[in-house]
């Protein structure tokens, strides 16, 4: 097990990008209750598109395309977190390959400006999505190990970024002396998440439709592909554990951040029915953008190195997920039944 080799302080300035979005939102969230002084959000959104706005830090609405912005974002910090990027489930790489491949514009622009700024720290969320797309044929996948990622076969066009965005920050890391850690999330979901409008993932997708259906009364369901694909999902809590984990280590090659609890679609709808207390019929769209059989997380690894590995049970994380987007669902249902003006 790997101990803690950071010198952090409090007083640190800790730069977060994409800080508008899910993850990157909940990690400035954690940065103000560890007491952090000093954090700088940074997003392409306007501020009241945010997920998570905090008045309290320093905030910035900026193209991270542009490495006068990086630069701007850079100066003085300590500590990277570069989370931003033009992502979204499978719904929307598979139909904007182009748009996920410009996000290594910023990648490219972050890293030079935070070497030439002097960063201490640069932390790079990678992908499942850099895995070879040999490995994940079988619906029973027993796990992708950090080797699978090679010989090269990412998903095409986000994957293939991540993949090249990786190896960046090795190379800043041999060549220039950068301190990059890169974790590769897998499925990450919860509160404050992306849950509608076509770039929400499986289980905030699944969550909407099932409370579609429960407020509706139309007691159906489509999903999309037939149901049996599987994959790992993990809970927001542990993809931040994580993250600050991984950033504090000495792990310098890309690793797995996720959990291997391993589900098909099928058993995800189960889970979320449950949870809304409603059976619903299934129609499946076999037209549907569905991507790989089968994905779970190898986190041998990460048990070696941390001693720890993502573990919130599925119902528990989607217990609280599929509350807030109830909450979120309802509230605009009754923004939109309120008489204008
Ligand atoms: P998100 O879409 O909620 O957040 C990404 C944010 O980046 C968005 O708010 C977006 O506005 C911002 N952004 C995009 N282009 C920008 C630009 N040019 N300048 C500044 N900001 C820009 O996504 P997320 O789920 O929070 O993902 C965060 C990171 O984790 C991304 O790099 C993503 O690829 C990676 N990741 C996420 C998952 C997951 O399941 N959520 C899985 C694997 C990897």
């Amino acid at each position: 097990m790997q101990q803690n080799s950071t010198s952090a302080t409090k007083n640190d300035l800790i730069v977060v990008t994409g800080a508008g979005g899910f993850i990157g939102g909940e990690l400035v969230a954690e940065f103000r209750r560890q007491g952090y002084e000093k954090i700088r959000a940074v997003d392409i959104k306007p501020f009241e598109e945010w997920y998570q706005h905090f008045p309290d830090v320093e905030n910035f609405s900026l193209d991270l395309n542009l490495k006068e912005n990086c630069d701007r974002v850079c100066a003085g910090a300590q500590r990277v977190y570069n989370l931003a990027a033009n992502m979204g489930g499978m719904g929307f790489i598979e139909n904007n390959k182009a748009l996920c491949m410009l996000s290594v514009l910023i990648n490219t622009h972050m890293l030079q400006a935070a070497q030439q700024c002097g960063v201490q720290k640069f932390f790079y969320s990678s992908s499942a999505c850099v895995y070879n797309a040999d490995k994940q044929c079988d619906p029973n996948n027993p796990g992708l190990k950090e080797e699978d990622a090679y010989p090269a076969m990412a998903e095409d066009g986000y994957g293939w970024e991540k993949l090249f965005s990786e190896r960046m920050c090795r190379h800043f890391r041999e060549d220039f002396g950068l301190q990059t850690r890169v974790a590769r999330f897998h499925n990450v979901y919860g509160p404050f998440g992306t849950w509608d409008g076509g770039r929400e993932k499986a289980p905030a997708a699944i969550c909407r439709k099932v409370i579609e259906a429960k407020v509706s009364g139309r007691h159906e369901i489509v999903i999309w592909g037939d149901g049996t694909r599987t994959r790992s999902f993990m809970y927001i809590d542990d993809c931040i554990k994580g993250v600050e984990d991984i950033m504090h280590s000495e792990i310098l090659e890309p690793i797995n951040l996720g959990s291997s609890e391993m589900v098909s679609i099928n058993q995800l709808v189960d889970i979320v029915e449950a949870i809304a207390g409603i059976k619903l019929k299934r129609r499946y769209d076999l037209d549907a953008p569905k991507g790989v059989m089968g994905r779970n997380s190898d986190n041998t690894l990460i048990r070696n190195y941390l001693g720890w590995e993502p573990s919130i049970p599925l119902r528990v994380g989607l217990e609280k997920t599929y509350a807030w987007i109830y909450d979120q669902y309802m509230a605009r249902e009754r923004a939109q039944l309120a008489p204008a003006g």
